[in-house]
Order: C-alpha cells, then sequence, then structure tokens
C-alpha cells in the first residue's frame, strides 16, 4: 500500500468512527505523525490531502522545515524549556504542555513575537508508565496557573498519550476519562487523543484530533536516528 492509499484508508476509518461516536468525520482531525520519516514520504501524505503533521522532537522539525511543503506543524512530543525558542514561531499548535514552568517559557517567547500560541495541556491518566504529562488531579490548577498567568497562551483542550494495550478496546476507560476532565471546560475545542493501535476507540470516546503514524507511513526505523 502507497501512503495515498494508506492516509485514504485511514480517513475513511477515522470517519466511520466518528459516525459511531456523534461526531462528523470532517470534524476529526488526522494528524500524520512524521516523526523519523522523510520530506519525501512527508510531501507524498501532503499530495493525499495531509493538511496537518506532527513531529515530537524540536531538531526534527527544524531539520524538515523548509524541505517540507507548505503545512501546519504540530509539537506532539515532550518540550524542554530551552527549545521553545526555535519552534515558536513555528507549529500552530503545542501538545504537550504539561508543567507551569514550560508554559511560562512558551508566554515569554510568544510575547516576544507578539504572537498567541495555542497549546494543549498533556494530561498523564497513567502516572507510573510515563514521566511526561501531568497527573489528573493537578491538571486544573496548571489550567488557572495558565489562563491567570499567561495573557500569550491560548489554551484549547487537552491530550494524551494512552498506554499500550494489546486489545485497543482495553484502552477505552482512559479515554473516557480524560474526556470527562476535558468536557468541564466549555472553552475547549481540541481533544488529541487516539494513535495507530487505538484511534478508533478514541474518536467513539470523543477525540476530534488523532495523531496517526505507522498506519500511514509504516514501521519507523529508530536505528536512523543515532546517524
Ligand atoms: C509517535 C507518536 C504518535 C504516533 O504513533 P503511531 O503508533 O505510529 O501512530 C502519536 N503521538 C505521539 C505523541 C507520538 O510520539
Amino acid at each position: 500500500m502507497s501512503i495515498k492509499d494508506n492516509v485514504e484508508y485511514i480517513s475513511k476509518k477515522k470517519n466511520e468512527a466518528a459516525e459511531r461516536g456523534g461526531q462528523k468525520g470532517d470534524e476529526v482531525l488526522l494528524v500524520a505523525v512524521t516523526k523519523l520519516h522523510s520530506p519525501d514520504e512527508i510531501n507524498q501524505a501532503i499530495d493525499a490531502g495531509i493538511t496537518d503533521i506532527g513531529e515530537n522532537k524540536v531538531q526534527e522539525i527544524l531539520d524538515k522545515y523548509d524541505r517540507v511543503k507548505p503545512v501546519k506543524w504540530h509539537l506532539i512530543g515532550h518540550l524542554q524549556t530551552n527549545k521553545v525558542k526555535y519552534i515558536i514561531d513555528k507549529v500552530e499548535l503545542i501538545h504537550s504542555v504539561d508543567s507551569f514552568k514550560l508554559a511560562k517559557e512558551i508566554e515569554k517567547r510568544a510575547s516576544e513575537h507578539d504572537k498567541i500560541m495555542d497549546i494543549l495541556v498533556q494530561v498523564n491518566p497513567y502516572e507510573e508508565e510515563s514521566k511526561f504529562g501531568i497527573e489528573p488531579d493537578k491538571v486544573e490548577e496548571l489550567i488557572s496557573d495558565i489562563k491567570e498567568n499567561c495573557p500569550h497562551i491560548r489554551i484549547k483542550g487537552m491530550m494524551c498519550i494512552a498506554p499500550f494495550f494489546d486489545e485497543p478496546e482495553d484502552t477505552r476507560p482512559v479515554f473516557r476519562m480524560v474526556k470527562e476532565m476535558y468536557d468541564k471546560h466549555s472553552d475547549f475545542s481540541i481533544l488529541s487523543m487516539g494513535m495507530s493501535h487505538d484511534f478508533e476507540v478514541a474518536i467513539e470516546e470523543g477525540a476530534n484530533l488523532i495523531r496517526v503514524g505507522t498506519s500511514i507511513f509504516g514501521n519507523r526505523d529508530y536505528r536512523s536516528e543515532e546517524r
């Protein structure tokens, strides 16, 4: 299957899951996760209709930025404060804000660029499995701290990376929990959850942005990272 075929197939699956969950297909955004894939592959996805791409490392965004056709960039991985300045004028949405320290740095850099930066708060519903994301009982405090102190940040919603279960159905309670936290905020409009393995369940539970890599581009060659 070509990248184009995969984009079409995933889009169809996305739209069907949206219907099952009571959303419209075009209200759920497919972000193609392009980490460890080449500009050529990314451009094939863009030609197939992809409008938004996600990278989890700042360096990869910088390396590829000028070699990829016009597209919206999303930073979906852990962001170190000292790297915010490199991407503040390049990305559409930062999915991974999980501390006030990071928010303050984004505020500073966004204000220097005289822009409002859209972000998501990354929730970690499974504390023991991942070191990134904020624990559920601290989420509300982080949101109010950002709203009170960061006029150049607009919180658009929440993101989560669910733990991997062999059976995607087992992830459903995690997605449901994050959706409940998201629903407390009537001003939120983006719920980013679901990856290749579990995006259909995520959409059924209310995700309106999914991050899909492997099912579009095939397996990533992590060895190439060392080159
Ligand atoms: C790599 C990655 C994805 C995509 O994962 P696939 O299983 O390849 O679809 C989604 N979100 C984040 C944060 C990632 O790092």
